[in-house]
């Protein structure tokens, strides 16, 4: 998608500013704290509808206002042309957040997520690998979330089932009050768990891929290391069935513990290196530079995934990324980036220099204390 029009009102430092965005997107320069990483935050902040660093809603309002607003026009950027326009609002002392689809209000908020087919790259992201699993699951919850349907509906199903069941154990429920959750909690996890494994499997290739052209040739994996053991469960019924089973092994020590032990709630993404026969986790053995290359790998794939799961070009958000790379892994990002056909991308730099994707073609904006120059 591509986005063509960006309204803000009181979004963080941002004030209140009308932008048109050209078809090949811009290059935000700016000092320290100015402003740049909040600009991508109230950009993609229309794509799911929360900071992508994690912050609260009530964070995101500017400091001495009351509500803040972002509106974004979209514009499909394949034949069938069509503009979009998605709005969000978050009102701080009702904590009301509010968000429509061309003027209507959407049912649920599930329904409006993705709009943008937008990829943030942030240097956080290296939180992804020399974080906990709990990172990834987000990682893939999130990227699952927009590009299939029915998942959403799945995980929040999972998760609530899951905290009731937790309730009754904590509270030492007998096994038949404890119990009566299972069929949902099985049913909700075993199409998580299908959906995860899927994904991994479908996309581990293009990760490796990616790794290679980053490192120039290091070989990395990524791979699912469900809770659940899926040997010989092949289809959803089959992963059922092992959730089945492994709930009975547990019943014994769920009980000591007072919380389900089993489950999606516990799957491991696991990124190694190969490592001349043997395999080095990047979590515990990675370097910060190979870190950070893993994580812009899986940035790739989940913009990859979004090209082919949900049939859009992806708008690219660059918050700062290349400051951190040696020149070598940087010339190849770029590269990689321009043969990925890269739509709209908009980029943020302290400096120039780091500027040159799109064949240097991007229109330099300038931010001052949260004001866009453009
Ligand atoms: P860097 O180059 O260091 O990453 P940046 O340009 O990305 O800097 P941002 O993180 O976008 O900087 O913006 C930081 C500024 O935004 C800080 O000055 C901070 O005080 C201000 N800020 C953060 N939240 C709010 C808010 N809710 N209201 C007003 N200002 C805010
Ligand atoms: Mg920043």
């Amino acid at each position: 998608m591509r986005l063509s029009g960006l309204t803000l009102r009181h979004f963080r430092n941002l004030g209140s500013q009308d932008l048109e965005f050209p078809p090949e997107g811009i290059a935000l320069i700016g000092d320290n704290a100015q402003g740049k990483s909040n600009f991508l935050e109230a950009i993609y902040y229309l794509e799911t509808f929360r900071s992508f660093r994690g912050a609260r809603d009530e964070q995101l309002v500017g400091f001495n206002s009351e509500l803040f607003r972002v509106t974004g026009t979209m514009q499909a950027t394949d034949e069938e042309c069509g503009t979009e326009v998605v709005a969000a609002a978050f009102e701080r002392n009702g904590k009301r957040k509010k968000v429509s689809v061309n003027g209507e209000e959407p049912e649920r908020l599930g329904d409006a997520l993705g709009r943008l087919a937008a990829v943030v790259f942030s240097p956080r992201d290296t939180q992804l690998v020399s974080g906990g699993p709990k990172k990834r699951r987000r990682f893939l919850d999130i990227v699952l979330s927009l590009s299939q349907p029915g998942y959403l509906a799945a995980i929040q199903e999972y998760r609530r089932i899951l905290q009731q069941r937790n309730v009754s154990l904590k509270t030492g429920q007998p096994p038949s009050v404890v119990m009566a959750w299972d069929s949902g909690l099985i049913k909700s996890g075993a199409s998580v768990t299908r959906a995860r494994r899927d994904w991994i499997d479908l996309r581990c290739e293009a990760f490796r891929d990616y790794y290679a052209r980053i490192s120039d040739g290091v070989s990395a994996r990524i791979t699912y290391a469900p809770s659940l053991s899926l040997t010989g469960a092949a289809s959803e019924g089959g992963i059922a069935e092992a959730f089945r089973d492994a709930l009975a092994v547990t019943a014994e020590r769920e009980r000591r513990v007072g919380a389900t032990v089993v489950g999606p709630h516990r799957d491991e993404v696991q990124l190694q290196l190969d490592n001349g026969g043997s395999t080095l986790d990047l979590r515990q053995y990675g370097s910060g530079g190979q870190r950070r290359t893993a994580a812009l790998a899986l940035r790739l794939v989940e913009a990859k995934s979004i090209r082919e799961s949900r049939r859009k070009q992806p708008l690219i958000l660059l918050d700062d990324v290349f400051a951190e790379f040696d020149s070598g892994r940087s010339e190849r990002v770029l590269e990689l980036m321009e043969t990925e056909e890269t739509g709209q991308v908009v980029l943020t730099a302290p400096r120039e220099e780091h500027v040159r994707i799109h064949s240097d073609s991007l229109p330099r904006w300038r931010i001052t204390a949260g004001v866009v120059a453009t």
